[in-house]
C-alpha cells in the first residue's frame, strides 16, 4: 500500500539558488502527478514570493515541505477503503439498512477461501478443499456484491497465502466482517460423517463474533438441508483470533462423505451454501 512519501529538500540562497528533492517512498503515477502538480505550483507561488519579499528561500522551502505533505495524505487516504460502490437505487429498504449500520458507506466482507496453491487443505473422493472453497467463496462474493455490500477476496485465484497475510489484509482495509471457508475431513473410518460446522472466538467480547457465527451457521443449514454440527465458540485460528472484526470460520461440509463430497463439488449445492451465507452475512448487519 501506498502511504505518505517523505520528501527532502534542501536550497540556498548564495550565488545561485537551486532545490533538490526527492522522495523516499514510490508513489503510484497517478499519486505522483497529482503532487508534482501541487508541489510544482506551490513551489513556484512561494519562490516568487519569497524572492520578492527578500525572506531566506529556506523559510519558504520548510512551509512548502509541510504543504507539501499534508497535500499528500490528503491524496493517498480514500485507496484505504477501495472497494466497489454500488447505486443507492437499486437497493430495497432492507439492503439500504446495511449501509446504515457502517460508517464508510457499504459494509466490507472479507470472504477468505482457506488454503490454496502448494496447501491443498484436506481431501476426499479426489475433491481438494481448496479448490471448493474458492468455487464457493466466488460465489458468496457474487452475491453479496449484489445486495449492496463491498467484498474483498485475500486470494481469487489457486495461490498460497499465509493466514497471517489474509488477517493483516482485512484488518488494513478496517473490514466489517471476516467469512472464512473451509471443508472437512473425517480421519476415523467412518464415511458417514457430514455437516456444517462453524467456529469463532468466544472469548473476545469486543467483537461480535457470537451473532455473526451464529447466523451464517444457521442460513447454510436452512439453504442447504445439512446436518447440523457444532456451532464451536472455542475457536484457536489466526483467522478468527487475529482479526480486528467480527470474524467466524464455516466448514461447509465433510469431503471424506461421498455423497456430501459429491454434493460440494456441483455447482447448485455450491450456491445453496452461498445463499445461506450471504443470507447470515444479510440478517447479521440488518437485524
Ligand atoms: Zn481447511
Amino acid at each position: 500500500m501506498h502511504r505518505l512519501c517523505t520528501l527532502m529538500i534542501s536550497g540556498n540562497t548564495g550565488k545561485g539558488r537551486h532545490f533538490f528533492m526527492y522522495e523516499r517512498k514510490s508513489l503510484d503515477k497517478k499519486l505522483r502527478a497529482k503532487r508534482n502538480h501541487r508541489g510544482g505550483l506551490l513551489l513556484a507561488v512561494l519562490l516568487i514570493a519569497a524572492i520578492a519579499a527578500g525572506i531566506p528561500s529556506f523559510t519558504s522551502i520548510m512551509v512548502f515541505a509541510a504543504a507539501e505533505s499534508s497535500a499528500v495524505e490528503a491524496v493517498t487516504e480514500p485507496k484505504h477503503r477501495e472497494g466497489k460502490i454500488v447505486s443507492d437505487k437499486k437497493l430495497n429498504p432492507r439492503e439500504l439498512a446495511v449501509r446504515k449500520m457502517t460508517k464508510h458507506g457499504p459494509a466490507l466482507i472479507v470472504v477468505d477461501a482457506g488454503h490454496g496453491g502448494v496447501d491443498d487443505g484436506c481431501l476426499g473422493g479426489g475433491l481438494l478443499e481448496k479448490d471448493i472453497n474458492l468455487q464457493i467463496a466466488l460465489l458468496v462474493r457474487e452475491k453479496l456484491e449484489k445486495k449492496g455490500f463491498q467484498v474483498m477476496m485475500p486470494r481469487e485465484t489457486d495461490e498460497y497465502l499465509a493466514i497471517e497475510e489474509r488477517v493483516e489484509l482485512a484488518n488494513s482495509y478496517q473490514a466489517d466482517a471476516f467469512i472464512s471457508i473451509h471443508q472437512n475431513t473425517y480421519e476415523g473410518s467412518d464415511k458417514s460423517v457430514c455437516g456444517i460446522e462453524t467456529w469463532y472466538d468466544g472469548a473476545d467480547s469486543t467483537r461480535d463474533n457470537e451473532k455473526l457465527a451464529k447466523l451464517v451457521h444457521q442460513e447454510a443449514l436452512k439453504s442447504t438441508g445439512a446436518n447440523p454440527r457444532e456451532l464451536w465458540d472455542i475457536a484457536d485460528y489466526c483467522v478468527t483470533n487475529k482479526t480486528l472484526m467480527p470474524a467466524c470460520l464455516i466448514e461447509t461440509g465433510f469431503l471424506s462423505n461421498p455423497e456430501e463430497g459429491r454434493n460440494l463439488s456441483t455447482k447448485a449445492y455450491q450456491e445453496r451454501l452461498a445463499e445461506g451465507i450471504t443470507e447470515g452475512i444479510m440478517l447479521y448487519f440488518a437485524s
